[in-house]
């Protein structure tokens, strides 16, 4: 929720934006139209990366202001398609091979779409995933927010009722969404939230004595919705120094990440490719030998231009098992 009691007009928020060029004096002009709710281009030129939440140096939440704006003004999608599309991930039925367990792994919508990241022993725990627990994070990208805030206790009930004190999140999204959101939303989350960087760190302490540094030089690709949680974000850190990877210094990583960008098609909103060849040619100019993304469709969207650079994408569960000897590393 975006904090109006904390903003200082300082501009920061826009005149930081990677997406959208603008001196301070109209930004901060903009924002203050945005405050007082009016209409700005800054609602089409805005592509929900959320990064200005993690920005501005109030804490905010401007990009709650836009993303509000963004709905009230019907900037990406109208009322009717919104309503489309929200149909087409709501779960009504009844909760089938609930798992009873202290811990258990939510995987979202990706056991199906990308089975082959959940492979090997990291995954071998009790796990929900599919329609039911869906995020629905995707529709604050889409300019129809409510729908996200109007779902998320659904997710958080229906991850209760596996009785878990800790639901392992699989994709960055849904961690955004129990740790960060919900709480935002009022909802109380009775279990805790743990991130799979988190997770595999943990895993791979106990395993210590199996991992093999791997010496690698890798760039990480930071997901949009880690601007969500950066306190979580010194376990990817962790992981990268404890399987023997260097993470590439590099000018879009952390507060300076780009996301994958491929929001911008679906959006309408300009061709992603120059933005994500930037980021592979910043990866391969710091010297990385390949770039670990965190969320699935990260590696689906810069597949493609990734390939035509010569940069190898690996999933970052896979840098733990590549560590542990139980896949091989695919630059050897
Ligand atoms: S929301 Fe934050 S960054 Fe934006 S103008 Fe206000 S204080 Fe500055
Ligand atoms: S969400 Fe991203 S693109 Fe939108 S204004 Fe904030 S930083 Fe810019």
């Amino acid at each position: 929720m975006f904090k109006p009691d904390l903003c200082d007009l300082c501009g920061d928020c826009l005149v930081e934006c990677q997406w959208i060029d603008i001196e301070r004096d109209q930004a901060i002009a903009s924002f203050k139209a945005m405050i007082d709710g009016q209409e700005t281009p800054i609602l089409k030129q805005c592509i929900t990366c959320y990064a200005c939440n993690e920005i501005c140096p109030e804490k905010a939440n401007p990009f709650d202001l836009i993303a509000e704006l963004q709905e009230k003004y019907r900037v990406f999608l109208d009322e009717e398609t919104a309503r489309i599309e929200e149909a087409k991930y709501v779960f009504a039925g009844e909760l089938e091979g609930l798992p009873r367990s202290e811990r258990v792994m939510t995987t979202c919508v990706f056991a199906k779409t990308d089975a082959s990241l959940l492979q090997g022993e990291l995954y071998d725990l009790p796990r929900v995933g599919g329609k039911p627990y869906y995020c629905w994070v995707l529709f604050s990208h889409w300019g129809a927010e409510s729908i996200q805030r109007k779902h998320a206790r659904d997710l958080v009930d229906r991850l209760s009722l596996t009785g878990a004190s800790e639901i392992v999140c699989f994709h960055d999204d849904c961690y955004a969404m129990l740790a960060t959101l919900a709480p935002e939303y009022g909802i109380e989350v009775p279990f805790r939230p743990v991130h799979l960087s988190e997770y595999i760190v943990e895993y791979l302490t106990r395993n210590k004595d199996r991992i093999k540094p791997l010496d690698l030089k890798i760039a990480y690709q930071r997901p949009c919705s880690s601007r969500h949680t950066p306190e979580k974000e010194h376990y990817i850190d962790e992981l990268f120094e404890l399987t023997g990877v260097t993470r590439v210094c590099r000018t879009h990583d952390r507060e300076k990440a780009l996301c994958c960008a491929s929001i911008k098609l679906l959006l309408g909103n300009g061709d992603p490719v120059p933005d994500q060849e930037k980021n592979i040619i910043d990866a391969r100019e710091s010297g990385a030998q390949a770039m670990a993304c965190l969320c699935p469709m990260c590696i689906h969207n810069l597949s493609p231009v990734a390939q035509k650079h010569g940069m190898p994408l690996i999933f970052l569960s896979d840098i733990a098992r590549m560590a542990l000897g139980e896949i091989q590393s695919p630059l050897s």
